[in-house]
């Protein structure tokens, strides 16, 4: 089956194309989704939309106290970025667990949260940094915190006829600890087990003031461990009160048996990468 590419200059054309040619569109970013499911007769639209030529979805800014990047970014850029690099290490680092290095030259920031396959590792991590999503549609431009953008296994809240333009990273606190952890029992280029991003701060008195945990594919969506946030924010730590946080995780997730382990196998390495990853963002 054949289809009509176009290659639109910009954002407001790209709009216009999906607009008329409505559930018979796609867009194409850097296709290592989107062929995948091309090929197994998932998807078969008859327009296709390249968005390469669109110079305001590229790009990676600095915008006041916030990061900006662009939806067709790549895992790469996003990785070498000396921005990223120098104000967001954490992020750097998660990116840069992507896949091979190969996927992440390919692969767009864009892609990878409209794909919303609940293993993939940006949403986790930029769930936890409180993110948002920059939508352009018909109607304008409209943000929308990234928390409530995946709704199920490879859906997300996009209007037709509308397009991610990029994502905003607000820059944490000083003092803020980050860190990005996947379980990978199989090879290094797999998809996680397991993952975590947690996002501590504490003050003088080593009392957590503020602290985000998100866990990756473990359900359906990036999941907010909202129970073990409530149990260590406002207090001190000790190595009990981790553990004892950690453990709530397992009612918080809702995995499902697959080649990567029972769903009780990752309900109880969720606990374990839990704790090791606040164990790395709370002294
Ligand atoms: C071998 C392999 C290994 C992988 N391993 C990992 C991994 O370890 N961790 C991980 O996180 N990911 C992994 N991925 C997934 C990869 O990160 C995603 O496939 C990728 O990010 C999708 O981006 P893309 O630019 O290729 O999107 P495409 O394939 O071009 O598009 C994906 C979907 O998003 C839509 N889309 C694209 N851009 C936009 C936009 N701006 N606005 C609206 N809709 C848009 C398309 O229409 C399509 O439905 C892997 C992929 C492969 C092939």
């Amino acid at each position: 089956m054949s289809f009509t590419y176009h290659e639109p200059p910009d954002v407001a054309e790209t709009i216009g194309l999906l607009d008329r040619f409505g559930e018979e569109a796609a867009v194409l970013a850097g296709g290592t989704a989107f062929m995948l499911f091309w090929k197994q007769g998932l998807i078969r639209p008859r327009q296709v939309i390249g968005l390469r030529r669109c110079a305001a979805l590229r790009g990676i800014a600095v915008d006041g106290n916030r990061l900006w990047i662009g939806a067709m970014a790549t895992h790469r850029q996003v990785e070498r970025s000396p921005a990223v690099q120098r104000r967001l290490p954490a992020l750097a680092d998660g990116f840069g667990q992507i896949a091979s290095i190969r996927i992440r030259n390919q692969a767009t920031v864009g892609g990878n949260l409209v794909h919303a396959d609940p293993a993939q590792d940006p949403p986790t991590l930029l769930v936890a940094l409180g993110a948002s999503v920059v939508i352009a549609g018909p109607q304008g431009d409209r943000e929308q915190p990234l928390e409530s953008f995946f709704l199920d296994y490879f859906t997300v809240a996009l209007e037709p006829s509308s397009l991610v333009t990029g994502v905003r990273i607000p820059f944490p606190t000083p003092g803020t600890r980050v860190v990005y952890r996947k379980f990978l029992p199989r090879t290094v280029d797999d998809y996680a087990t397991v993952s975590v991003a947690a996002a501590a701060r504490q003050d003088a008195d080593g009392r957590i003031e503020a602290l985000r945990v998100t866990l990756g594919s473990v359900g359906a969506t990036p999941i907010r461990a909202r129970a073990v946030e409530q149990a260590l924010v406002g207090s001190r730590v000790t190595s009990g009160a981790l553990a004892d946080a950690a453990a709530l995780v397992r009612d918080e997730v809702d995995p499902i048996d697959d080649a990567r382990g029972s769903a009780h196998y990752k309900r109880e390495m969720s606990r374990v990468w839990t704790m090791r990853a606040l164990a790395e963002v709370v002294t």
